[in-house]
């Protein structure tokens, strides 16, 4: 796999972003810049629907506002506040999390690290819940790749690659870092952007590429008739 030249990428994450502010959904995680609130809103994404999100997220943070008052409680409190959202190990590595990180709940102003290598060390952190609490909560230029995300930068730049093998996941790794604006400020919009994309519109039922702002660049776009509206068998991402 060839990366993009380098005006290539600019223009792609240029053309991201303006779509990104006309366009995106105004949803509450993306109001904050707080690490543990991004961290929570990232952990009820990854196996459940945002319009179900929306609601056990405020929920969940009028109940344990900081990441101390997670690590107070009991195990079992945190798994109730999870209840309803299903795969509870979330909730019990949330929990193992705030009490390593807040000296089991004594230190009140304890936060999150921002480097993604030090994150990734933490309970229940894999490589894109890392880049997603550097990107969001801390603006660094930090790249994340998730399924749509995968998909998005596949169809994009790869196509011959499955998001499912491995050769596949380097390459969109590979890819979202090379397609990351020059600065953490815009990388917040960019990377919000490329989910906000595979999201609405390159979906993994079906590409819109009528309505996708990054079509010039696209190696599966409908308009070279490649890969437009080809249906994948599955998602494990709920956004
Ligand atoms: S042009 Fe089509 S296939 Fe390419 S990213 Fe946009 S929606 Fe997806």
């Amino acid at each position: 796999m060839r990366l993009p030249p380098r005006e290539v990428s600019s223009d792609f994450s240029r053309r991201l972003r303006a779509w990104f502010r006309r366009r995106s959904r105004d949803l509450p995680w993306r109001r904050t810049r707080d690490p543990y609130h991004v961290l929570v809103s990232e952990l009820m994404l990854q196996q459940t629907q945002v319009s179900r999100v929306v609601d056990y997220y405020a929920r969940f943070l009028e109940r344990f506002p900081t990441l101390s008052h997670v690590a107070r409680a009991r195990v079992g409190r945190v798994e109730e506040a999870w209840e309803g959202l299903g795969y509870y190990a979330r909730a019990r590595n949330l929990h193992k999390l705030a009490r390593r990180v807040t000296d089991r709940g004594r230190d009140t102003t304890a936060t999150l690290p921002s480097s993604p290598a030090e994150l990734r060390a933490l309970p229940g952190i894999g490589a894109y819940t890392a880049g997603a609490v550097a990107s969001f909560a801390y603006e660094k230029r930090a790249p994340l790749v998730d399924t749509n995300v995968s998909r998005v930068l596949l169809r994009m730049f790869a196509p011959s690659l499955s998001p499912k093998s491995g050769a596949g996941q380097r390459a969109a790794w590979k890819l979202a870092e090379s397609v990351l604006p020059r600065t953490g400020g815009a990388t917040w919009t960019h990377n919000q952007a490329l989910m906000e994309l595979g999201a609405l519109v390159c979906t993994a039922r079906v590409a819109r590429c009528s309505e996708c702002p990054v079509t010039m660049h696209c190696a599966s776009s409908g308009v070279k008739g490649t890969k437009q509206q080809q249906p994948e068998p599955r998602i494990s991402r709920a956004r």
